[in-house]
């Protein structure tokens, strides 16, 4: 049957933008009257396509086409999804729009790390980082603009919440980075965008040999990704690798990560396996195993401290869920195995959490709770008005040796992008730097806030 004879109105062009906002509940039009699909779970997507005049068999089955098209092919333009009929495709665009955060600048530092700023549609900016390795392609994602929790050390800290992500504008970062990469597969279609010279060149002076270096032909590097017949692009497959690592504290935006790592998990669109994809949280402890449970990704976990004292001030959630609290939580996380081991990431602040007693008491307390767990010890990323160096590089060796001859991996993550002050967790752009005064009070609000 002709795709015309299902729709109720063929050829029925709104005059006027109008509002819809009681399409679908819970879904808020733009100001145009248009919907953003990006976000929407392909059920959503199908109730908006009857609402709009579609019967539901017929809704159902677009909205299974249009998903493949958002997700899989990464198409931005209605007129490319070339199994739905031509004139089916402005009727589509009349009534829906396939979003994206707008980029503000893109960063390529000379390791290869990639940093975007984005701004929402309403204005506000964030970034996220990607940061190539021989063997993976790794993601920065954030959650949140700004952060409400306070973290001595990270610049993020430092900053008021404006808001929680939505699910689209989590899910466009990805969307927006595949689009950046170049590989979505079939780059015939519209949305894969061809290297500009600078990038050609960027990735030709790349240092790290997985940039720019194309993978052998029908050889997956990664048996997770739902191959397309070999239809990726030579320099595709770069992005491997997500961590919810980004500005703001995912568990406390809980509904919108979820639903948009189950966007990201979908087989029949970016179909990132669950095991390529990592949660940090700073010790969020009532969300924890709901996190393990509805999603199901590895865990990281912001530790930085085996005291109480020291914890309290570096990450002041500590206050609320102590070390014993948050260790158990972590021992009960559903999901973890040697298989799948919890990431305790530890920076690393001179005279502060660094001592050859502090290693010993990390090493005690992960095994008396008996955790499966890897330690990533993170050289401490200074900015402006930070109150805390980074330990010296054979502090951190004998640190991590400690740790290591205990039988729990410690490996000292390479810091990447400093040239251009890429590091996840301190992903903002223009370092305004508040007075030491200025930020006391700020704190003084997020821990009251905290309770
Ligand atoms: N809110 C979550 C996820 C975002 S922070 C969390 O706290 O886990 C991601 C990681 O970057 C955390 O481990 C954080 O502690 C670390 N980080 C933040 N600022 C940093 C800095 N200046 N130097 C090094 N690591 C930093
Ligand atoms: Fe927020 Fe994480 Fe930074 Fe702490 S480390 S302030 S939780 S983003």
């Amino acid at each position: 049957m002709p795709d015309t004879t299902l729709m109720p109105i063929p050829g029925h062009i709104d005059p006027m933008p109008v509002p819809r906002a009681n399409l679908v509940e819970g879904v808020t039009p733009r100001e145009d009257g248009r919907v953003d699909l990006i976000g929407l779970p392909k059920k959503r997507i199908a109730e908006l396509f009857e609402a709009a005049g579609l019967d539901a068999k017929a809704a159902k089955l677009r909205a299974k086409q249009v998903f493949h098209w958002l997700y899989h092919r990464g198409v931005t333009d209605f007129a490319d999804m070339t199994d739905i009929a031509k004139a089916m495709r402005p009727w589509l665009a009349e009534r829906f729009v396939i979003g994206r955060p707008e980029i503000v600048e893109a960063q390529h530092s000379s390791d290869g790390t990639r940093k975007w700023l984005l701004r929402t549609a309403d204005g506000h900016d964030f970034e996220m980082v990607f940061i190539p390795d021989a063997d993976r392609g790794t993601l920065c994602v954030s959650s949140q603009v700004g952060c409400t929790l306070n973290c001595r050390f990270c610049h993020t800290g430092t900053m008021r919440l404006v808001r929680n992500l939505t699910v689209g504008e989590i899910v466009g970062q990805v969307m927006l980075a595949r689009d950046a990469l170049g590989e979505w597969p079939n780059a015939n279609v519209s949305s894969r965008q061809t290297p500009g010279p600078a990038e050609v060149l960027a990735n030709a002076l790349s240092t790290n040999p997985a940039e720019g270096s194309p993978a052998v032909p029908g050889q997956a590097r990664d048996d997770d990704w739902d191959e397309d017949g070999g239809s990726y692009s030579a320099d595709g497959r770069l992005l491997t690798n997500i961590v919810m690592m980004g500005m703001g504290e995912p568990l406390y935006n809980f509904d919108n990560v979820r639903d948009a790592l189950k966007l990201v998990m979908d087989g029949d669109g970016l179909a990132l396996s669950k095991r390529r994809i990592t949660l940090s949280t700073s010790g969020v402890v009532p969300k924890m195993a709901q996190c393990g449970e509805e999603i199901g990704v590895n865990l990281a976990v912001s530790l930085h401290a085996v005291t109480k004292d020291v914890r309290d001030e570096i990450v002041p959630i500590n206050r609320k869920y102590g070390i014993e609290e948050l260790l158990q939580a972590c021992a009960d996380y559903p999901g973890a195995s040697n298989a799948r081991r919890i990431t305790f990431e530890y920076v690393m602040l001179k005279d502060k959490n660094d001592s050859d007693d502090d290693a010993r008491e990390l090493v005690r307390l992960l095994k008396h709770y008996r955790l499966p767990a890897k330690v990533n010890l993170i050289p401490f990323n200074p900015w402006p008005g930070a109150p805390y160096e980074c330990s010296t590089p054979e502090r951190i060796r004998a640190f991590s040796d400690i740790v290591f001859e205990a039988g729990i991996s410690a490996p000292v993550r390479t810091p990447r992008g400093r040239d251009i002050d890429a590091a996840c967790g301190q992903l903002k752009t223009a370092a305004e730097r508040k007075s030491r005064a200025e930020l006391e009070r700020l704190y003084a609000e997020k821990e009251a806030a905290l309770g």
